[in-house]
């Protein structure tokens, strides 16, 4: 079972950047994977085209068993955390969690108690009424991450989430996203910059080579973590 598949996938931007190279890559359901690589080698183009926010110029995309098709297509099983936890500062923590739920038939208390569940598993629940500018850094990427969790997507795509953060921070993130993985029964997409973080999180490792947009190597981490 693959929840992500691309063949031949390139992306040329107008300008003749290449930023992806005729990748292939089969992501199977349950995994943990990394992409790392150096600044500018195509990651984040990557990602971009499996949420449907860049086209891909050539191959064909396969997203939870369905085609790739128009950009900005709706999905609520797709999740995404970036690097910089942006919240919208007007709305409570809880109105920022409840975003992804906006167009979904539920009644307005059950959105509110999904975006509590959400909160309640990166250990904010008694922040639901803050607002994000009486929260620290790693507070506010714990709730971008409720928001990505909220509408239980079967695929979770993060780009750098922690690279902002201190390293006493990250590791606690880092601790607490393995074990809602493990919990969630999902996907994950990582982008790192960091080799460690990456042995450490994942069950496998896309390395990126410098020049821009191709896998060099997929490794299976097998490591005897308690
Ligand atoms: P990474 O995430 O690994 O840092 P990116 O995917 O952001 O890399 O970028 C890959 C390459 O594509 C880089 O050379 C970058 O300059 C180029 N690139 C990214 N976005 C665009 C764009 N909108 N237009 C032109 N070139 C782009
Ligand atoms: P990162 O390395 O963190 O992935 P970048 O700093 O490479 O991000 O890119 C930031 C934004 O600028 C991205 O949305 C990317 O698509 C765009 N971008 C990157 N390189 C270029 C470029 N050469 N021309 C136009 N847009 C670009």
């Amino acid at each position: 079972q693959h929840v992500v598949k691309m063949k031949g996938v390139s992306k040329i931007f107008p300008n003749g950047n290449v930023a992806v190279d005729n990748v292939d890559i089969d992501i199977a359901d349950g995994e943990f994977i990394s992409f790392v690589g150096p600044s500018g080698c195509g990651k984040s183009t990557i990602f971009k085209m499996i949420s449907g926010l860049v086209e891909n110029t050539t191959g064909e995309i396969e997203i939870l068993g369905s085609q790739v098709q128009t950009a900005q297509q709706k999905r609520t099983d797709v999740g995404f955390v970036f690097q910089d936890a942006t919240l919208l500062p007007w709305r409570s923590v809880l109105e920022n969690v409840m975003l992804p739920l906006e167009f979904q038939r539920m009644s307005k208390v059950e959105k509110r108690e999904e975006a509590e569940r959400a909160l309640k598993l990166v250990g904010l629940k008694d922040y639901a009424k803050s607002l994000p500018r009486q929260l620290s850094g790693g507070m506010k990427m714990r709730v971008s991450i409720a928001r990505a969790l909220v509408a239980k997507p079967k695929l979770l795509l993060m780009d750098e989430p922690f690279g902002a953060l201190d390293e006493i921070t990250r590791q606690s993130l880092q601790s607490e996203l393995l074990r809602i993985w493990e919990s969630q029964k999902m996907t994950v997409l990582f982008i790192t910059h960091n080799v460690f973080e990456a042995v450490y999180l994942s069950t496998k490792v896309a390395v990126m080579t410098p020049s821009p947009g191709k896998i060099a190597s997929t490794v299976n981490v097998s490591l005897p973590f308690p």
